[in-house]
């Protein structure tokens, strides 16, 4: 799953969109509500971004996975979009899974960045609980003492949850490094460690982003990336569908 931070516009979101069909993929992702540490920063297009989402995904065959801040956005992002993302900061905001256990949609259950894995395997409990078993896991870092990298990339959880969940596991090295030049090798660790998936954010020009620019790859890095991943993948009698 590749995609910008932030839906900007319709051409930002295309070139991402054009890149991913090329390369064979099927899920684009972008943020059009963002929760962001700062009410200063920008906040995301909301309905409009989610309208570009749909536009791009549909001329290229595409599924969206976009975020939902809150149970009263719910009725919105579904329209728009195929798979709902949890958030970190909302693993356990239960409101909010308790509703997502009552939507017909898969969801993305991001790890919250302070949360141990069997908090987060109970927050992916409250959606099922509600009657919703299409749950995806996304280890995104976790916040530790470390600082030269934006959180640390837990490839141990990712195995771990391997191990006794049936839920599939995926990986975010774009948040777990908040570093583009860390981004393939974390993604080829997380490949490695069992994940099933990436969620990895891209920019055709990240210098210009308007939300996670430093961790955003180029169209070109991305395509080295999924090669990267291709080959990890297949030395562990594995392939990118
Ligand atoms: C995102 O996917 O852009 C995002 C905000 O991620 P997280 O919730 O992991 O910080
Ligand atoms: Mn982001």
């Amino acid at each position: 799953m590749l995609g910008p931070c932030s839906v900007e516009s319709y051409e930002q979101t295309r070139a991402v969109a054009e890149l991913i069909h090329d390369l064979g993929l099927r899920v684009i992702r972008g943020g059009a509500f963002k929760p962001r540490t700062s009410p200063r920063s920008f906040q995301g297009l909301g309905e409009k971004g989610l309208k570009i989402l749909r536009a791009v995904a549909d001329e290229f065959g595409l599924l969206v996975v976009s975020e939902a801040l809150g149970v009263e956005q719910l009725p919105l992002v579904s329209e728009y979009a195929d798979i709902i993302q949890v958030g970190s900061r909302n693993m356990q905001h239960f409101p909010l899974l308790w509703a997502l256990g009552e939507v017909d949609k898969p969801v993305l259950l991001k790890r919250g960045f302070m949360s141990t894995v069997d908090e987060w395997l109970a927050a992916a409990e409250h959606i099922a609980s509600r009657g919703n078993p299409n749950i995806l896991l996304c280890e995104r870092g976790i916040r530790t003492f470390e600082t030269a990298t934006r959180n640390t990339l837990d490839t141990s959880a990712i195995a771990l949850v391997k191990q006794f969940s049936s839920y599939p596991v995926l990986g975010d090295p774009s948040h777990a490094t908040g570093r583009a030049d860390l981004v393939i090798p974390a993604a080829r660790s997380a490949v490695a460690a069992g994940a099933d998936g990436l969620l990895v954010e891209v920019h055709p020009r990240p210098s210009e982003a308007l939300s996670d620019g430093m961790q955003s790859l180029t169209l070109e890095q991305a395509r080295q990336l999924v090669d990267d991943v291709r080959r990890v993948a297949a030395a562990l009698g594995r392939e990118v569908a």
